[in-house]
């Protein structure tokens, strides 16, 4: 038979595929993320990149970058450094890009990232100006989660053509790239260079708040870090993002989606 062109995922898949410790796991061993983002003009983006991967199933998260300070005064967890991902630790995934805005470094972080031989994700202004050549060079997988300014931008084209043709848009870009493509908006697709796109319906218009992406960044990158596939770290992500939204007092706003995160797992696990 065909392949089908579009599958969902169910809330049982998402629970079967949720990260748990087991009596012989260390935090190294559960994952550490490494997250890339915020700048001096953005430091909440790197507050809440960190706050999402802190509900990713990792052991730790290592932070660097410019907004530390503000990145410990809210998670006083995280393993922080001034440095560029190369000068970071070891870590098991790199997340890398929201808030870097026009950080003179932005382009060192994303080189840096994209050399490492670790999963990858990269978001928001990670994606300006990718190289596909860049990606497809990489010895290890990629993630991209762009929403569809950021998807027309790679396509070269506009952001009505990718609205218009989403399904097409987001396939184009995993076969270009060579990766896994995440494309948001009111529904999540998620696209490989070949097999089935997963949709993600969990999502509720009131994600259309600031800093909401940077938490599923934090958050599917943490996923990443723990073990998944870059498709199940998506489809997970997306899941529990949509999830969180909801369970939210309304209004939620992206602090608050992050703070729900919690109540989501414990009925999953
Ligand atoms: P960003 O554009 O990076 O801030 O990410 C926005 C997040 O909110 C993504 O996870 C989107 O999928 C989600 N989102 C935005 N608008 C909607 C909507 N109308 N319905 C459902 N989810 C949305
Ligand atoms: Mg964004």
């Amino acid at each position: 038979p065909a392949e089908p062109d579009v599958a969902a995922f169910t809330t049982a898949e998402v629970a079967a595929l949720l990260p748990r410790p087991t009596g012989e796991s260390d935090k190294y061993r559960r994952g550490v993320l490494g997250v890339a983002a915020g700048s001096p003009r953005y430091p909440g983006a790197a507050v809440l990149t960190v706050g999402g991967a802190l509900r990713g199933g990792v052991g730790a998260v290592r932070y660097a970058g410019p907004a530390g300070d503000a990145v410990i005064a809210r998670h006083p967890e995280t393993l922080v450094s001034r440095g560029t991902p190369a000068e970071a630790g070891r870590v098991q995934a790199w997340a890398a890009g929201p808030g870097l805005g026009d950080d003179p470094r932005r382009e060192r972080i994303v080189a840096e990232a994209l050399a490492a031989d670790v999963p990858l994700l990269l978001d928001a202004d990670a994606l300006a100006g990718l190289d596909p050549a860049r990606v497809r060079a990489r010895s290890a997988p990629t993630l991209l989660t762009p929403h569809a300014g950021e998807a027309a931008a790679l396509l070269g084209t506009e952001r009505e053509r990718v609205e218009a043709r989403r399904l097409a848009s987001v396939r184009e870009l995993a076969e270009r790239f060579g990766a896994t493509v995440l494309l948001k908006g009111s529904t999540t697709l998620i696209a490989d260079p070949s097999g089935p796109v997963l949709v993600n319906e969990t999502g509720t218009p009131w994600l259309a708040t600031a800093g909401s992406g940077d938490v599923l960044t934090g958050l599917a990158g943490g996923l990443l870090a723990a073990g998944l596939a870059p498709r199940e770290a998506a489809a997970v992500g997306a899941h529990l993002h949509g999830l969180a939204a909801r369970e939210a007092a309304p209004p939620p706003s992206a602090t608050t989606v992050t703070e729900a995160l919690p109540r989501v797992w414990r009925r999953l696990l």
